[in-house]
């Protein structure tokens, strides 16, 4: 990585090899060993009793909410703890005992931190007070609140323009604290606010809105009891959202069946083991995926036309197989997607999508004569540069058997970070909405900017021209999410000032701007107190459910201040009282913000009252089946394209992917024990046949290149290891892959990075 700012910090730690343990993948999600799993983190973080109090609160009624991934809590909490294994691991990262503080920053470095992997960054512990980094400086040093909110305005004072600004929001904050970030932002001035849903679900807000009319999922949790299909394509629940299992678990109960697709047959999905029955701890527990169509990256879409080619001979034949009835009350564009899937032959699709007939023709046959079917997805439909046609695939299947609006049916877009969802709700976003301004304006009385601003990779791109001069970050750690890593490195250091307001230390608070501030923020789990009284805030779930989320645990330090009280920190700090906006009063006093909240935000009125206990749905048209601000008032139908790869000879797709020991950027250890990977981290899942072909044998170690428009991008030092995963296709972990990923290469329309689809080739490495 250059020299910038007289500071060599790396975008990346030793890439040297931890000791890597090859065992057989396992058939089977959660039971005991994930129990013992869970429990070895909380205890060697929180210490046995702590732990055990802690847990006793998370997702309960009166308790905080999960910080870790957005699946909706049951009507009935269960007495003996409603989380799974990776809500304990995202538990005992955020209430861990280990401190940051000044001394911390005295002995190390951001040079040194920077060298070590993103694993031992994050077990460094929790950020305990403000730290500011000089402009030349390569340590951190003490500053106070005061001080830091005044080094915000002051640069913000002199930029040219508002839109030199960036407000990037985390899947982490509160409805409140996203709330009073994007009402900042907007008077400061610009609608700069790129959140990382533009990295994960944009692709399914943008598809699923230009088709429903809304762009989240319709379905409530209690349709999974009643769904006769539930198809789960491109995501893997046992690792990303566990409790998902428990619903799938219930679907197969009641008689209703589950097909995964995906190029993985990934273990949550095979067979589940729930901890919380005498049968998941000592006997097999329950099979999960009746079928397992094992796709080709990124070739869904072919399948999925091959799906209804299928389905329109069946219907042909007895007028049953699709509601007619809804397609002609409901939808337009029916005989455009008809007309489309008679240009594909049977055999053209069969040999894109790789899988195997046989299974096809049941799954058909299943899907034929069920009309309640849920489509789950996560990033494997997202994350490529058709994923909005992924999605509106997956919508035209669902309007052909009628299947949105009544129980047991619906879209399930499965989002990964707990508030992603309520972030977008609540105001964070990039582009324009008429009605939020206007009520922005007769509640606050001021006039928001009306100029498109820029999402996560505009911005970026705008921090790399020097367009962008100041990057706040509400949450996160962007260096290692973003693509294109040493890009999005140089971006950042291009900034006069980079700020994050944080919990715990990541590799985004060594490569800065010339200033740097970090504002150690609390998390889920912390009580939050004002003038003695203890607050709560409010998080939306990934099917629009809003309710309380209230900490339990005393703060690590007194010196850490919440999500509002930051930002009203640096708002009122701006503004010094000259603003239409009391942003003392309303970032102090919650109660008094959701009131405004109610006040501008549709589905928010009475939030206060509304959100405690189990809290409430937000409206959402597709479950009233009402599709009136659509054009001509109906569901849509689209005519998708087959995605082109144009693969050289010894080109691969690659997809980046987690590991079982893993949330988004946060390491939790080197294991991923479904896939039978322990104790390392930089290994390349390829086909045996593949290996054969171009002469890997396992543990060989390479390199990967990806080549766009003539760009050279180079990751090294991966071990090759056989798995069960399509010719042609790779996979390997992410961050460590991003690099890979150029930064103009995006999904069509949502500017969704294509982490799941990178044209790739290997060579042998010739270090060890
Ligand atoms: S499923 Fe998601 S929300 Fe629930 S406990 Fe696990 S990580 Fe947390």
């Amino acid at each position: 990585m250059s020299k910038l700012n007289q500071r060599n910090v790396k975008t990346e730690g030793s890439n040297a090899f931890t000791g890597i343990e090859l065992k057989e993948a396992e058939d089977h999600a959660a039971g005991l060993t994930a129990v013992k799993v869970a429990l070895g983190h909380v205890f060697k973080e929180m210490g046995v009793v702590r732990s055990f109090k802690t847990l006793s609160h998370m997702n309960q009624i009166d308790g905080f909410d999960c910080p870790g991934c957005a699946w909706p809590d049951p009507a009935k909490r269960s007495k003996l703890g409603e989380y799974c294994e990776n809500g304990a691991k995202a538990l005992s990262e955020e209430a861990t005992n280990k401190e940051v503080d000044a001394n911390f920053f005295k002995t190390y470095s951001i040079e040194e931190i920077s060298s070590w992997t993103d694993y031992k960054i994050g077990k460094s512990g929790r950020l305990t007070q403000p730290m500011l980094l000089k402009p030349g400086s390569i340590y951190y040093e003490p500053i106070s609140w005061e001080d830091a909110f005044k080094v915000v305005a002051e640069h913000l004072y002199e930029l040219e323009s508002p839109n030199e600004a960036i407000f990037y929001t985390s899947g982490r904050s509160s409805n409140e604290a996203a709330f009073l970030y994007g009402l900042f932002a907007r008077a400061f001035g610009t609608n700069n606010m790129p959140d990382c849903s533009n990295m994960c679900h944009e692709s399914s807000g943008v598809g699923l809105s230009e088709t429903l009319g809304i762009g989240k999922g319709s379905v409530k949790l209690e349709d999974f009891d009643k769904a006769e299909v539930v198809m789960v394509i491109g995501q893997n629940p046992g690792t990303n959202h566990p409790r998902m299992l428990s619903a799938l678990e219930k679907c197969k109960a009641n008689g209703g069946h589950v097909v995964s697709v995906n190029p993985l047959a990934e273990a949550g999905l095979v067979r589940f083991k729930n901890p919380q029955e005498v049968s998941g701890i000592i006997g097999n527990g329950h099979k999960l995926a009746d079928y397992h169509l094992q796709v080709r990256i990124n070739q869904d879409v072919a399948l999925l036309k091959l799906i209804q080619i299928r389905l329109t001979k069946l219907d042909a034949i007895d007028q049953s197989v699709f509601d007619h009835q809804f397609i002609e009350k409901y939808t337009e564009g029916y005989e455009a997607v008809l007309a489309e899937l008679e240009t594909h032959s049977e055999a053209e699709l069969l040999d894109l999508c790789g899988v195997d007939n046989n299974a096809i023709d049941s799954v058909v046959k299943l899907l034929a004569k069920s009309d309640k079917i849920i489509i789950c997805w996560a990033m494997g439909l997202t994350q490529h540069k058709n994923g909005v046609e992924n999605i509106k695939e997956c919508v035209n299947l669902l309007l052909l058997k009628g299947s949105l609006g009544k129980e047991g049916a619906g879209t399930c877009p499965v989002r990964g970070h707990s508030n992603v969802q309520g972030d977008r709700t609540v105001g964070i976003m990039h582009y324009i909405s008429k009605s939020l301004n206007n009520a922005i304006r007769t509640t606050f009385g001021f006039n928001p900017p009306e100029v498109m601003g820029y999402d996560v990779v505009k911005g970026i791109q705008a921090m790399y021209n020097k367009e962008a001069k100041i990057f706040l970050a509400l949450g996160g750690n962007f260096v290692s999410a973003a693509s294109d890593t040493e890009y999005t490195a140089q971006a950042m250091q291009n900034c006069d000032l980079t700020v994050q307001i944080s919990t715990k230390l990541n590799r985004s608070h060594c490569i800065t701007g010339k200033t740097a501030l970090i504002l150690p923020t609390l998390g889920r789990s912390d009580q939050d107190f004002s003038g003695g009284k203890q607050r709560h805030f409010t998080v939306e779930n990934s099917m629009g459910v809003v309710h309380q989320s209230k900490g339990f645990l005393h703060p690590i330090s007194e010196d850490i201040k919440s999500e509002p009280d930051i930002i009203g920190g640096i708002a009122d700090a701006y503004f010094k009282g000259n603003h239409a906006v009391d942003w003392k009063s309303i970032s102090t006093d919650y109660e008094l913000l959701r009131d405004k909240m109610a006040q501008i935000l549709k589905g928010f009125e009475d939030v206060n009252t509304k959100s405690k206990g189990r809290g409430y749905y937000l409206p959402n048209n597709v479950r009233d089946l009402d599709f009136s601000h659509l054009p001509n008032k109906k569901a849509q139908f689209t005519v998708t394209k087959l995605p082109i790869h144009d693969l050289k000879t010894d080109e691969f797709l690659l997809m980046s992917i987690r590991s079982h020991d893993q949330f988004n950027t946060t390491i939790y250890g080197l294991n991923d024990r479904y896939r039978g990977v322990h104790n390392e981290r930089r290994v390349l899942f390829m086909n045996e046949t593949d290996m054969v072909k171009y002469d890997y044998k396992k543990f060989d170690v390479v390199n990967l290149m990806s080549n766009y428009k003539g760009k050279e991008r180079k990751v090294f030092q991966f071990l090759v290891i056989p798995y069960n995963i399509p010719a042609g296709n790779l996979a390997a972990y992410y961050p460590e892959t991003n690099p890979l990923i150029p930064i103009d290469e995006y999904a069509i329309k949502s500017n969704t990075p294509i982490s799941k689809s990178v044209k790739v080739t290997v060579e042998k490495s010739i270090t060890l």
